[in-house]
């Protein structure tokens, strides 16, 4: 068997789920399991309901509800045609009543909690699996709706539940596994899930692509397929450097150091359960769904090239912590990462010296307060409008010489950090922000003019 997951803009109208039944038609053969994302924006629209209730603000949130029934009454009665539609109607009218009630519940109460925000969140893929499983019917193919609560066993931490792996595995063989031996294809809704009470879970935002994996490796899938409507991973971004190409084979490690630089692709973590028991995971394009993708492998083969990829995040400040007198005495750093940690700042790149350190942060956090903080402890200064640059590729552990190559492309670049060696698979530095077009293009024509043909499409 293999999964097959769709995500929000797959499955955004009738239009695009009808693509989606001609994509899973093709695949009938390798008995699929589909896992579909809510409708795109659906879970925002649920979100933002479900917060107007708890404000109190009943008008709103129902006004939104309507909004949200009417979309997928429109959708499913475009998908069905009439006569189906008419029976499929009481199914989905059903459900909105309960959201309905669930709206009118918390305003009555007035307090939303993590509990209640699940199960109002959890409608957004609980509709969209029900009507992508009845357009499957409708378009001629053997399908059931299994509700995912009832197979992804997870804790009771609301708004972000990990799985329970053995009593999730064991619910799939169970539910699933007999479906498909009769032919049928499973569709299920991504990110939610229940407690061992029944009680309804999500298991974090964008968390369908982690439903993939779980009910793929729960299933020992021969492959799991994400769906999006990028053609997988590039060599850059395309947008910086029309050379860019795509990665047809990248490692789970090269794929975690690129999710970094919000790789809209797919979060390596999610495919994780996957990736452990050796199930490869492609990256597809609904819209081309002839182009191979991009597979994340364990391993990575062999790559004449020395990277797979270059990223860029802008928008980064460079704060430098100087402490003359302390000569970053013992305990130094520790304070430094206090004060981090209590303004609840990601730190992305160090570099320290003698008497300094270097901490890269985002310049949208709150920077002043930071700072404010941190001249009790030394002298502080810093500066936006930077960026850091990332080469990843396995072949970086065991290249001689790999950083002059780099840095002798970008003689006239003033390079701010500098940092290798952490995972041994990036080369990574900070350079000012406006540099960065320019920079990619050079290294890009520098290392990715001849390729791999193995490795690069
Ligand atoms: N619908 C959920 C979200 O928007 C999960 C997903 O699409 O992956 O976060
Ligand atoms: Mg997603």
């Amino acid at each position: 068997m293999i999964v097959m997951k769709f995500g929000g803009t797959s499955v955004q109208d009738a239009q695009a789920i009808t693509r989606v039944a001609a994509i899973v038609k093709g695949r009938l053969a390798q008995k699929p399991v589909v896992v579909v994302s809510a409708m795109a924006k659906v879970t925002d629209q649920l979100l933002n309901m479900a917060r107007a209730a708890g404000a109190g603000d009943r008008k709103t949130a129902l006004k939104l509800c309507r909004s949200l029934q009417e979309r997928h009454y429109n959708t499913a009665g475009e998908l069905l045609g009439t006569a189906l539609f008419t029976q499929f109607h009481s199914d989905l009218g059903a459900d909105f009543e309960e959201l309905d009630e669930l709206l009118r519940g918390i305003v009555a109460i007035g307090e939303l909690t993590p509990r209640t925000t699940d199960h109002v969140a959890a409608f957004g893929e609980r509709l969209s699996s029900r009507i992508v499983a009845a357009a499957f019917s409708a378009l001629g193919m053997e399908s059931s709706h299994v509700d995912s609560r009832d197979c992804v066993v997870t804790d009771n931490n609301y708004m972000r539940a990990a799985p329970l792996f053995e009593e999730t595995n064991e619910r799939l063989r169970e539910r699933v596994k007999p479906l498909l031996e009769e032919g049928r294809v499973v569709v299920m809704g991504g990110f939610i899930g229940a407690t061992k009470a029944g009680v309804t879970t999500t298991i974090g935002r964008g968390g369908s692509d982690y439903s993939g994996a779980i009910i793929g490796a729960g299933l020992d899938a021969e492959r799991i397929e994400i769906w999006t409507d990028v053609d997988g991973m590039m060599t850059t971004d395309p947008n910086v450097c029309t050379d860019a190409r795509r990665i047809k084979v990248i490692s789970f490690d090269e794929a975690a150091e690129l999710a970094y630089f919000g790789a809209k692709v797919l979060h390596p973590a999610t495919v994780l359960p996957a990736v452990q028991k050796n199930i490869p995971v492609y990256v597809l394009n609904s819209r081309n769904p002839s182009c191979e993708g991009t597979r994340i492998t364990a391993r990575a083969p062999h790559c004449k090239n020395y990277f797979k990829a270059i990223a860029a995040k802008k928008r980064i400040t460079i704060v430098d912590v100087a402490a003359p007198r302390m000569l970053l005495a013992h305990g130094f750093l520790k304070a430094i990462f206090e004060a981090f940690d209590r303004h609840q700042i990601p730190v992305d790149v160090v570099s320290t010296s003698e008497v300094s350190v270097s901490l890269t942060v985002d310049s949208n956090e709150s920077i002043p307060a930071l700072a404010a903080d941190l001249a009790k402890l030394a002298d502080v200064k810093y500066e936006g409008r930077k960026a850091i640059v990332c080469l990843v590729g396995e072949s970086i552990r065991d290249t001689p010489g790999i950083a002059a190559r780099v840095f002798s492309e970008l003689l006239d670049v003033n390079i701010r950090m500098i940092s290798q060696g952490a995972s041994e698979i990036n080369l990574t530095f900070v350079i000012e922000e406006d540099k960065v077009p320019e920079v990619i293009r050079r290294l890009h024509k520098a290392f990715f003019s001849e390729l791999d043909p193995e490795v690069f499409a």
